[in-house]
């Protein structure tokens, strides 16, 4: 089965969907059934049965289909948001006195998960790279996390050589494949365990919904499906799973258009003499693009630069400029929009994470490259005179 059919059409010539082009949404907050019995069998199998919305619906069920078989996984469970998916993830491998190794840059977040986590005796480690993972690792480690590429920066990780190294000690790996979505990269079949992903970015695809996603295999799912989803309660709407489902259809052609006007304008800004660094793994001068050429067959379109300032005013000007690039966070849409940690995070935690003042992220959407490029380029005379 391959991606385009996953994305359009599994599961959507099924009897119940009637022939409709759009599969129904399933409003109603619970199913009643034809007698008691049946209903005891079904709460106690409520992963897979339809009981009440907080537990599982059909809409979200055939969301949840396609994004397992999008990352070649047996089961995924979708949440009311990215953060959901990833607190309840994290939630159902740890117990208190377990240790998580956090490998590379990951969304902020998920860190201040990991350090809410502490109150209940589980401990973690931020680690640069597998010689600091071979460290930092204790007898309670159980957890080995991370995102490729990176947050901020757009590191590549080699994903089969840190999904072995954890699977020979023992660890489960958890990935944050939000960057790339199933159609650029698929770290389950590199090793990894479970994949987690905002859906709010690029799957969404509009600006329009706030969702999450977990995939893998039915033994790691299951637990987290019948405790962590139904007590957290960040469970999907059937109205943001219907989202999910358009999204998916134009998936496959937003794609390739986010990744060749992301790449137009990284190879423009740099040769910018204003830019001193673009962080896009798809240029070939990114110390991963080897790496990122091996394991991902495609680039998304967000990406940072470091423009050639200590300046927080050159930054925020440079930001006021841009008329295409709207000032926000989040990424994935249509609009291209522009954001600054110097001017939008907290100044102890962007130097803590080593975040030069002049980086910006840029997420390119689908306004056409020439508009984006022009666009830059005004806002850039700006920091050049400022700087
Ligand atoms: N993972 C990454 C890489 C993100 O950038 C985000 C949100 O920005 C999340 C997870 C969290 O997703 P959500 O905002 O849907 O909770």
């Amino acid at each position: 089965m391959d991606d385009e059919w996953i994305c359009g059409r599994l599961g959507e010539d099924e009897p119940w969907v009637m022939g409709a082009v759009n599969p129904p949404v399933f409003e109603n907050s619970l199913f009643t059934f034809a007698t008691a019995e049946e209903l005891g069998d079904a709460v106690r199998n409520e992963d897979e049965r339809y009981v009440y919305w907080r537990g599982t619906n059909p809409t979200v069920d055939l969301a949840q289909r396609k994004l397992a078989a999008l990352e070649r996984g047996e089961r995924a469970k979708c949440f009311g948001s990215g953060m959901g998916a990833i607190s309840a993830t994290i939630s159902s491998l740890v117990s208190a006195g377990d240790h998580v190794l956090v490998l590379g840059a990951v969304y902020g977040p998920t860190t201040q998960f990991l350090r809410y986590l502490e109150k209940y005796g589980v401990t973690h480690t931020h680690v640069d790279d597998l010689a600091g993972c071979d460290s930092a690792i204790r007898a309670s480690t159980r957890l080995l996390y991370f995102e490729s590429p990176s947050y901020m920066a757009y590191a590549v990780v080699d994903i089969p050589e840190v999904a072995g190294w954890a699977r020979e000690r023992g660890l489960v790996t958890v990935m944050d494949n939000t960057w790339s979505t199933p159609l650029f990269q698929k770290p389950l079949t590199m090793g990894v365990d479970l994949v987690v992903h905002s859906l709010s970015k690029y799957i969404g695809g509009h600006s329009d919904l706030v969702g999450g996603v977990v995939a893998g295999s039915s033994r790691l799912i299951r637990p987290l499906a019948l405790t962590e989803y139904q007590l957290y309660g960040a469970a999907m709407s059937p109205h943001d799973a219907a989202k999910v489902i358009k999204g998916l259809r134009t998936l496959p052609v937003r794609m390739p258009a986010h990744q060749e006007r992301g790449l137009a304008v990284a190879r423009f800004l740099e040769e910018h003499p204003a830019v001193r660094a673009v962080n896009h793994p798809g240029l070939p001068s990114h110390p991963g693009h080897e790496i990122a050429v091996r394991q991902m067959s495609g680039f998304s379109s967000l990406f940072s630069v470091v423009l050639d300032t200590e300046s927080r005013e050159a930054v925020a000007s440079f930001l006021d400029k841009l008329r295409y690039f709207r000032i926000g966070v989040s990424w994935g849409g249509f609009e291209s929009l522009v954001n600054a940690p110097a001017l939008s995070t907290e100044e102890s935690v962007r130097a803590t994470m080593g975040i030069p003042v002049g980086l910006v992220r840029l997420s390119v959407g689908l306004e056409s490259a020439d508009s984006l490029i022009k666009d830059l380029a005004l806002a850039l005379e700006g920091v050049a005179r400022l700087a």
